[in-house]
């Protein structure tokens, strides 16, 4: 009795840290709405680069899917691509997608999955104690099992950001490995931050077939990042987005900005073959697939994206640049915990926030020394009050927080 207590009082304090954020539209149960059962076909779409593969500009990331029942409806309204990782809900999400799919025809869908290497330094974006291949292709082998698929169509090798990585002789081994042992169709790297680097590096390669980028209406160079998009789809890499509405909530204010606006805007770029939304609802789906059908921005869109712009600051979207890291003296993984608070307030999912902290070595106090907070973040966020806002997520046992 007093562990049921313990865990309703847990749940609640959870729903207290994520609930902040909610937002209109996204609360409504699968249930009560029904997703049209428009074809692929008659949703608007663009080849990903070399690959050949036709896309919905929409594209499924299923992290925040808990039901096989909702990437079934995604795909009956026309969704094709669907993306996942081995860590949302340490792999429970990939059998999830894997059982939505389940019975239809192999070549009417299409699937990736981000498969990061063990020991990789997130706020180095390097691997200090090397890569192993076969540890790596043997990871991968795992996702096709929880897929219950014979292969994926992508596998992407994620946070990729330094060209060293990108361009590591034993990644670009196993991946090669991986794709001619036909276990993948095609492979990518998954970049949020030095975008421009890891794209860069992967057109170098001529290895990589395809890039997901964090693409965002507040990305910092976005002239020079849209170059680096440019030479990447020239020479065939099929680019496409992800993170493109990260900071559409303005906490501050509690204003929710115009995300079909910011959306189109993303999509006005048409070196970029499809976004990555992290849908959790159905209502949003449908709305996503209404968006894409008219990508032209009206007035109104262009005064909301305007707004969104002047009015929320940097929102909850960090650029990962990484530049807080040395000036903390602790050296905390800040770009990670911001992602972790980016996932509990702006994707209202505690579970992949609480699997974002538990890849990083963080204590429950972690600014717990430092009087005045030595960072000066590129977003201007108060770095230590989200810190020890999103670190509470420590004190939360495994158990309580799965879905
Ligand atoms: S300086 Fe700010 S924007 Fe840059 S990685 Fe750190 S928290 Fe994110
Ligand atoms: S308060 Fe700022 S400088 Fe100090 S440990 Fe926290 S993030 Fe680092």
């Amino acid at each position: 009795m007093e562990n049921r207590n313990r865990r309703q009082f847990l749940k609640k304090s959870i729903i207290g840290l994520t609930g902040a954020a909610m937002v209109p539209g996204t609360l409504t149960s699968y249930a009560s709405v029904s997703a049209s059962k428009s074809t692929v076909a008659n949703l608007p779409a663009r080849v990903l680069g070399k690959t050949g593969i036709r896309t919905p500009l929409i594209s499924f990331g299923t992290s925040g899917a808990l039901d096989t029942g909702f990437i079934r409806s995604a795909y009956e309204a026309g969704i094709k691509m669907f993306f996942s990782a081995t860590y949302y809900g340490e792999g429970k999400n990939e059998q999830i997608v894997g059982a939505g799919l389940k019975g239809l025809p192999r070549d009417s869908f299409i699937v990736g999955t981000a498969v990061p290497p063990d020991g990789f330094d997130n706020r180095t974006g390097t691997f200090p104690n090397g890569f192993d291949p076969d540890a790596y292709i043997k990871k991968a082998e795992g996702s096709l099992s929880r897929f219950n698929l014979d292969y994926v169509d992508f596998v992407l090798f994620p946070f990729a950001g330094k060209r060293e990585t990108v361009l590591n002789e034993g990644v670009l081994k196993a991946m090669g490995q991986l794709k001619k042992q036909g276990k993948t169709r095609f492979i990518g790297i998954a970049s949020h931050s030095d975008m421009e680097e890891a794209l860069t590096a992967a057109t170098d390669s001529k290895v990589y077939d395809v890039a997901m980028i964090s693409y965002n209406y507040k990305t910092r160079n976005i002239y020079s990042l849209n170059s680096a998009v440019a030479r990447a789809a020239e020479a065939g890499i099929g680019v496409v987005a992800m993170k493109t509405t990260a900071g559409v909530y303005n906490e501050k204010s509690g204003v929710q900005y115009n995300s079909d606006a910011i959306l189109k805007w993303a999509l006005q770029n048409e070196n970029i073959s499809s976004i990555v939304s992290g849908m959790s609802s159905l209502e949003q789906l449908q709305k996503n697939i209404q968006m894409i059908k008219n990508l032209k921005l009206s007035e109104q869109e262009l005064k909301d994206l305007n707004l969104a712009g002047i009015e929320s600051g940097h929102g909850l979207y960090c650029q990962q640049c990484r530049q807080c890291i040395p000036q903390c003296p602790n050296h905390l993984d800040i770009p990670t915990i911001m992602r972790s608070y980016m996932y509990a307030y702006g994707y209202r999912n505690a579970e992949q926030a609480w699997h974002t902290l538990a890849d990083i070595d963080l204590s429950r106090n972690p600014c717990g020394n430092c009087e005045t907070c030595k960072v000066n973040c590129l977003s201007s966020f108060d770095v230590k009050n989200k810190i020890m806002d999103i670190a509470r997520l420590k004190d939360v046992p495994e158990d309580f927080i799965k879905t």
